[in-house]
């Protein structure tokens, strides 16, 4: 028989080599590389014994805890498919997710009770829900702690091969519906060697297990690379900025990856001057642009900032800055991973990408994934001919080699025939003094074809004006790129990745232009 490359086997590999490191720990928590590997074992035998089939869907509607990891493990090792859910989610938008899955098995968090008791329907497919807090579940449920119990630590299974699906992964649905990624054992695989070959992840690392594991830089920016080194993850079951930063200094924490927005909110937090964060080593972020003044607070700290650029279906990385140099290039994402090969799109065919070239970008490699599930459509219209994924993004990449994520193709305002990338005007707002955040997007002009909207979250006591505003970004910007309409607002509507939800903002600025009364 074949040999067993499966992710599911990680847990017993390590266990053979650093049985008694500390896999996760949380709280008063600890599990152990070969206890970690025991209860995969029992979990995945008593799925099996109770009819879980290689392929089946198996989904966790919870926070970053440590049964997810059992949970992800145990799944992979039957090889079946492990699907995180996206747990700020509607009970509607949840039951769409499951029927879309198929899914079988559901394994429940307390948390996420409420959920749960207002679901109008547990789609059919789900034949079994396991609840980490049976006695309040409002479901009928198995417990999962009885329910592991009885499994065989010692069980064996069939081998689980590279080409096998491992997750689902929804993408985070900035531009439509999330679709369903399906990522392979060998792209989680391959983009942990990338990871790897551009992060010097160590055996001793204490990593936080900050971002949520239902998006893809939760799992495989950090974790899963920690986790294959036999470091330690500390799992955060929620996000708290006070207390993020006091387990940092606690814990000694050594790494971890987060989107620009966490990281905005953890250095502008009163706690962030007196919090000793000098155990940190590394930390990956990406997802969407970073401020300067976010990039310089870290790096003020000492810590070694990577800027990722990737996406769900590429199982997270495609580029990534290196120690040599990130802190003389604080906002570009740094060179393609290891194993990765990028290219320009031209007329739907694969350029050579490389120092002053820009354009979509295209990518390939061991680590893009296999398809969208159930949606073969949107599948093929996503790769070349030649199997090169477009990723709708616009890449630079600078004389010296540094590339830099310059927007989306879908996000260009396109006035008066010139291109404004909105991430350029929002950066330079960003810098405008007492503005904490701003975004801009296009609204359709009757003169200009389209023309820019502004939304502007200023800190409290700020005095911020639209005149000189608007002086401050001709400064620095064309004339055409200047917002034709500014609105000072309380907050930017984000999803759970910490992007900007445009087509609510594009709502916003349609109905009511020209701009009506500021609000604040
Ligand atoms: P959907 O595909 O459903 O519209 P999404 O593209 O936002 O949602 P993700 O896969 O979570 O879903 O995000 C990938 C996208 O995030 C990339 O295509 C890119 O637009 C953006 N992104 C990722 N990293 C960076 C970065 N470092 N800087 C700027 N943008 C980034
Ligand atoms: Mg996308």
């Amino acid at each position: 028989t074949a040999a067993d490359t499966g992710l599911g086997s990680w847990p017993r590999r390590r266990a053979r080599i650093t049985p008694d490191r500390i896999a996760l720990s949380l709280g008063t928590r600890t599990l152990t590389y070969a206890g970690l590997a025991d209860r995969v074992s029992q979990l995945a035998s008593a799925w099996e014994a109770s009819g879980v089939r290689g392929g089946d869907r198996v989904a966790y509607l919870g926070p970053n805890d440590i049964p997810a990891f059992e949970s992800l493990f145990a799944a992979a090792l039957l090889g079946a498919v492990f699907v995180p859910l996206n747990t700020r989610l509607s009970p509607r938008e949840i039951e769409y997710m499951l029927s879309d899955a198929g899914v079988s098995v559901l394994v429940l968090a307390p948390t996420h009770h409420h959920i749960a008791a207002t679901l109008g329907q547990v789609p059919d497919t789900v034949r079994q829900v396991l609840a980490l807090d049976s006695a309040t579940c409002p479901l009928p449920c198995a417990d999962y702690e009885q329910f592991l119990d009885g499994g065989d630590r010692a069980a064996s299974f069939p081998p689980v091969g590279l080409n096998d699906p491992c997750l689902i992964l929804y993408t985070s649905g900035t531009t439509g519906t999330p679709k369903g990624a399906v990522l392979t054992h060998g792209n989680l695989t391959f983009n942990t060697l990338n990871q790897l070959a551009h992060i010097d992840v160590l055996s001793t690392d204490r990593a936080l297990g900050l971002a949520p594991m239902f998006h893809v830089t939760g799992l495989n920016q950090v974790i899963l690379p920690t986790l294959f080194k036999g470091g330690t993850v500390n799992p955060v079951p929620q996000f708290d900025a006070a207390e993020v930063l006091a387990t940092i200094a606690r814990e000694s924490i050594t790494s971890f990856s987060a989107v620009p927005t966490i990281l905005q909110m953890l250095c502008e937090h009163p706690d962030w001057d007196r919090t000793d964060v000098s155990s940190l080593r590394y930390i990956v972020y990406g997802g969407s642009p970073v401020l300067e003044r976010v990039a310089a607070a870290w790096l003020d700290r000492g810590v070694q900032l990577l800027q990722g650029y990737g996406m769900t279906e590429a199982a997270a990385g495609v580029y990534m800055a290196v120690a040599d140099g990130a802190a003389e290039h604080p906002i570009s994402v740094g060179f393609p991973h290891f194993y990765t090969d990028v290219a320009v799109a031209e007329n739907n065919n694969a350029a050579p990408m490389g120092p002053g070239r820009s354009g979509e970008l295209l990518v390939r490699g061991p680590n893009v994934f296999a398809g969208y599930w159930n949606r073969e459509e949107a599948t093929e219209a996503s790769f070349t001919e030649d199997g090169w994924f477009h990723t709708g993004d616009v890449v630079a990449t600078a004389e010296d080699g540094w590339a830099c994520v310059v927007d989306r193709v879908k996000d260009i305002i396109i006035s008066g025939g010139e291109n404004i990338y909105p991430a350029e005007v929002e950066a330079v707002l960003a810098r405008y003094p007492g503005v904490v955040s701003a975004a801009v997007v296009g609204v359709p002009d009757a003169k200009w074809g389209e023309v820019g909207a502004a939304f502007i979250v200023t800190s409290g006591d700020a005095d911020c004006d639209e005149k000189p505003v608007i002086d401050y970004l001709a400064e620095h910007l064309a004339r055409y790129k200047i917002p034709k309409s500014f609105r000072f607002v309380s907050d930017i509507p984000r999803n759970a990745t910490g992007k900007i939800q445009r087509a609510q903002l594009r709502e916003v600025a349609a109905a009511d232009a020209p701009a009506a009364a500021p609000v604040h």
